[in-house]
C-alpha cells in the first residue's frame, strides 16, 4: 500500500459540513489515535462511527468517521473519510492535526491517480470522475457517467479486438504463406473488414465532435442592425429582463460574454456588447464588426425586423451565408411582412410568440436530437477525441495502402497503430508524463 494521504474533500468556504479524505498505509490506525469514540480499527468496513477528534488533550471537533476497508474502496486502499463542521477554521484544524500525525497532503486528483494504479479504474473511467464534476449540462452528465460504467472501454475494447483478428490473419498468412489452410489474406479480404471498422469509428467520431460541441457549448453570436430587437431576443432567451452589462465602444473585452442553456446544450454568446449598439452607430462599423464577431461564432442568429428590411440587412444575409445560422424574422406580432426567401423563424420578442419554434431549431442544428435519438456512447474528452482521431486516420491508411496493392505487411503496420492509438484512449501502455498530466487537472482531495 502507498504513504498515507489526505485532503479536504469539499469546497473551501463555510457549509454544514466538510469531509477531510485520507488513504493509505495505517491511515485508520493513525487517525483512531486522535479520534475519541469506537476504537477504528475494529469496527466493521463501510460504517461511520460517532466521537470526537482529539489532539493533546484539546478536542477539535465532534465528527463522524467512515471507515473503508479494502478492495472495496475508492483507492482499493484502506480510506477514512472525516465528516467535521463545516467551518474553514475546523476543517483545516482536521487536516493540520493530520499532516502531525504522519499523512501527506495528496496532489491533485491523487485520490483517482491511486484508483487507477491500483486497478480499479482505467483510464476512461478516471477522466468520466473528472468529467462528471465538470458537467454542466444532462448530456454530459449522462455520457460521462457512462463512461464511468466502463462503456466506453467496452467500445473501444471491442474495436480493438475487430482490428487485433484482422492482425491475426495477416500475420498467419505472412508467416505461413505455404500453409493451405491459412485463409489468403488478400486485399479483398482485408478491404471490406476494414471499411466496416471505419465507418464504426467514424461514427463514433461524429458523435463525439456533436457531443463535444454540446459539452463546451457552442458560440453563438445574435447579431442584426440596431433596433431589430437583440436584446429583446436576449432577454426572452435568458427568461428574465435582465439588461446585458454594457460597455463603452473601444474597450476591450472578453469574447464570450455569457453562457445560456437550452435544453441540453449550452450557448456561449460572443460579443453581448454588440447587441446594444450606441446611439451613433455607422453601418460601416456594423458590419466590420460582425465580420469580427462572425469568424468566432459556430451559431449565428440573425435577426431581421419583419417590418422592415434595409440594405444594410441584405448585407447581413450575404455576410453570413454558408454559416450555421438562423434567419429570425422579429416583430411578428406588428401586420406588416417583410419578404425575404431564404428560411426563416417567425418570432415576437415582445410577446414569446414563436420562441419555441426558435429553439427547437437550434437544438436541430446543434443535432443534439441525434445524439438523443441514438443513445450513443461516444468520447466526451479532447484528449480521447483527438486519439480516436488519429486511430480513423490509421485505419483510412491502411485501406488507401490496401487499395494501392501495397504488401500487406505494409498494410498491417497501420492496423497495428490504430490498434495501439486506441489502446492509449483507455490507458493501455499510456506513459508516465501523460498519467501525471492528466491527474494534475483534478480538484483537490478527488
Ligand atoms: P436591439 O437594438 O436590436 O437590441 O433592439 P431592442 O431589443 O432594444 O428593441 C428595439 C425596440 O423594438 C424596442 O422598443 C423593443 O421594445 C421593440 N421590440 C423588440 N422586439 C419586438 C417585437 O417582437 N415586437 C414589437 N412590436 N416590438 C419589439
Amino acid at each position: 500500500m502507498m504513504d498515507a494521504i489526505c485532503a479536504i474533500a469539499t469546497p473551501y468556504g463555510s457549509g454544514a459540513i466538510s469531509i477531510v479524505r485520507a488513504s493509505g498505509k495505517d491511515s485508520i490506525k493513525m487517525i483512531n489515535e486522535i479520534f475519541r469514540g469506537p476504537d477504528l480499527t475494529k469496527v466493521a468496513s463501510h460504517t461511520i462511527s460517532y466521537g470526537s477528534i482529539v489532539y493533546e488533550g484539546e478536542v477539535i471537533d465532534e465528527v463522524l468517521v467512515s471507515v473503508f476497508l479494502p478492495p472495496r474502496t475508492y483507492t482499493k486502499e484502506e480510506c477514512v473519510e472525516i465528516n467535521c463542521h463545516g467551518g474553514m477554521f475546523v476543517t483545516n484544524k482536521i487536516l493540520e492535526t493530520l499532516l502531525k500525525i504522519g499523512f501527506r497532503l495528496a496532489d491533485s486528483g491523487e485520490f483517482t491517480k491511486r484508483a487507477f494504479l491500483n486497478g480499479r479504474i482505467d483510464l476512461t473511467q478516471a477522466e468520466a470522475v473528472m468529467d462528471i464534476i465538470s458537467s454542466s449540462n444532462n448530456l454530459m452528465l449522462r455520457n460521462s457517467n457512462k463512461a464511468l460504467r466502463k462503456e466506453v472501454t467496452k467500445m473501444i475494447t471491442s474495436l480493438r479486438e475487430r482490428l487485433l483478428a484482422l492482425i491475426a490473419k495477416i500475420e498467419v498468412n505472412i508467416d505461413y504463406p505455404e500453409y493451405d489452410d491459412a485463409i489468403e489474406m488478400t486485399n479483398e479480404i482485408i478491404i471490406p473488414e476494414l471499411l466496416e471498422i471505419k465507418n464504426s469509428v467514424g461514427e463514433i467520431l461524429e458523435h463525439s465532435r456533436i457531443g463535444k460541441t454540446i459539452s463546451c457549448g457552442i458560440n453563438t453570436a445574435i447579431i442584426g442592425r440596431p433596433n431589430v430587437g437583440k436584446s429583446s431576443l436576449l432577454n426572452m432567451l435568458l427568461e428574465e429582463d435582465k439588461a446585458i452589462v454594457s460597455h463603452y465602444a473601444g474597450t476591450t473585452r472578453d469574447t464570450i460574454e455569457g453562457k445560456l442553456n437550452i435544453g441540453n446544450i449550452t450557448l456561449n454568446l460572443i460579443d453581448t456588447a454588440g447587441i446594444r449598439e450606441s446611439d451613433d452607430y455607422v453601418e460601416q462599423i456594423g458590419i466590420n464588426k460582425a465580420k469580427e464577431v462572425l469568424e468566432m461564432a459556430e451559431l449565428v442568429l440573425l435577426v431581421l425586423d419583419n417590418s422592415c428590411i434595409t440594405e444594410y440587412d441584405l448585407e447581413l444575409l450575404k455576410l453570413t451565408e454558408g454559416k450555421n445560422r438562423i434567419i429570425i424574422l422579429n416583430k411578428m406580432d406588428l401586420n406588416n411582412k417583410a419578404n425575404i426567401n431564404e428560411p426563416h423563424i417567425m418570432i415576437s420578442a415582445l410577446n414569446g410568440e414563436g420562441m419555441k419554434e426558435l429553439e427547437d431549431e437550434i437544438l436541430r442544428i446543434a443535432k443534439v436530437s441525434e445524439l438523443n435519438q441514438v443513445d450513443a456512447t461516444y468520447l466526451t474528452n479532447a484528449r480521447q477525441i483527438a486519439k480516436l482521431d488519429s486511430a480513423y486516420k490509421a485505419i483510412i491508411d491502411a485501406i488507401n495502402s490496401s487499395k494501392e496493392y501495397l504488401p500487406v505487411d505494409m498494410v498491417e503496420l497501420d492496423i497495428k497503430k490504430a490498434w495501439d492509438t486506441l489502446g492509449e484512449i483507455i490507458g493501455i501502455a499510456s506513459g508516465d508524463e501523460l498519467i501525471n498530466e492528466l491527474f494534475s487537472k483534478f480538484c483537490l482531495g478527488k
